[in-house]
């Protein structure tokens, strides 16, 4: 198989999708146990694509399970082994995304339909005739490679699109929207398992001083230090999120009041001993905190279950701020 075919010297209908130079050819599993079909296929697609071959269905089945950047799929109908059909099959039930989305074209005879018929009954996205048309056979081959990586695209940009929309520009963590997003799952999911799950509702200690005095831009920088804080004092499974200013919130999966306590307790002393260095001089930066849980404050959504925490925090600003506080009486398991 040609595996590093040259350009060809004068501008053709092979040049029809010329890859772009940091991109690797396209490939093409060709599935064909004719060696007339495979030289004729090889001649007409090799200016623009790189050709894989497999002799029947088999051989191929083990090619697309080895090799992840196959674009398209070539087959032939009639093989030993493993048929054309049977190929189709396999790849279309397959759990993976990626095959059961491969573009896959069948090469049929002319003189019957039947083959037509199943193949596009078990998913072929096309066909070409035999004997092979050149034009044909390109044009098809074009398409289905182009839609295929139009439709991959796509998928990556809704993906950032989706990030994006979800993130909070200035610390990368989640943002308003995302934290009642997953909040909704967690706490549906608790339900269901008879499993707590708590929030830590966060506010920085008169951040306005540190605003005033330094400016805006220390004050961001002092945000963006506390996310790294709740970030690297988090479990993988738990969700920090900006969710206002200078508010942040942790929401603590299988996490009772008492475990909570103690995670908020921890924070709040990283974040004291963190301080802030400005020009050289100690800013001193605290944070207060309220919690609440599922279980233990018997709520029914996660609105709910920030207004009990949103409730703590204030209790916890009154009684002098640089604290957390677990309940309605006011009282930190941990007074600092
Ligand atoms: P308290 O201890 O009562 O919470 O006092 P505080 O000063 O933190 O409370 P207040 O709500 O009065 O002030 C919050 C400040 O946070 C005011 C606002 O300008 C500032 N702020 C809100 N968002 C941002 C931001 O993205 N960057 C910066 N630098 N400041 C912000
Ligand atoms: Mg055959
Ligand atoms: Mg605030
Ligand atoms: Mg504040």
């Amino acid at each position: 198989m040609d595996r590093h075919p040259t350009r060809p010297k004068t501008a053709t209908m092979h040049d029809t999708i010329p890859p772009k130079a940091s991109e690797p050819f396209p490939q093409i599993l060709l599935v064909e146990d004719s060696q007339t079909t495979v030289a004729v296929v090889s001649r007409y697609l090799c200016a623009n694509y790189r050709l894989v071959h497999a002799r029947d269905g088999e051989e191929a089945w083990g090619i697309l399970l080895a090799n992840q950047d196959i674009d398209l799929v070539l087959t032939d109908v009639e093989m030993p082994r493993m048929n054309g059909h049977q190929l189709l099959v396999k790849i279309r039930r397959s759990d993976s995304a990626r095959l059961k989305s491969l573009p896959v074209i069948v090469m049929t005879t002319t003189d019957d339909n039947t083959d037509r018929n199943l193949a596009f009954l078990n998913g072929a996205n096309d066909f070409v005739n035999k004997p092979i048309d050149e034009a044909e056979l390109l044009a098809r081959v074009n398409v289905h490679y182009k839609l295929a990586r139009t439709i991959r695209e796509l998928e990556v940009s809704r993906g950032t699109l989706e990030e994006l929309a979800a993130t909070d520009p200035l610390t990368r963590l989640k943002n308003r929207r995302a934290f009642f997003g997953e909040g909704e799952k967690n706490l549906s999911l608790a339900r269901r398992h008879r499993t707590d799950l708590s929030v830590l509702l966060l506010d920085v200690d008169y951040f306005k001083r540190i605003n005033d005095a330094h400016g805006h831009h220390i004050g961001d920088t002092a945000l963006t230090a506390i996310a790294r804080i709740l970030t690297t004092m988090t479990r993988a499974e738990d969700t920090a999120a900006r969710i206002g200013g200078e508010e942040f919130a942790l929401l603590l999966p299988n996490t009772n009041r008492l475990g909570a306590a103690v995670l908020a307790e921890r924070i709040r002393a990283a974040i004291e001993k963190e301080g802030f260095l400005v020009a050289g001089e100690p800013v001193p930066l605290t944070a207060s905190m309220g919690v609440a849980s599922y279980c233990g404050d018997a709520v029914d959504s996660i609105e709910q279950l920030l207004q009990v925490a949103d409730r703590r925090l204030y209790l916890a600003k009154q009684a002098g701020r640089n604290r957390i506080c677990v309940n309605d009486e006011g009282k930190s398991s941990f007074a600092s």
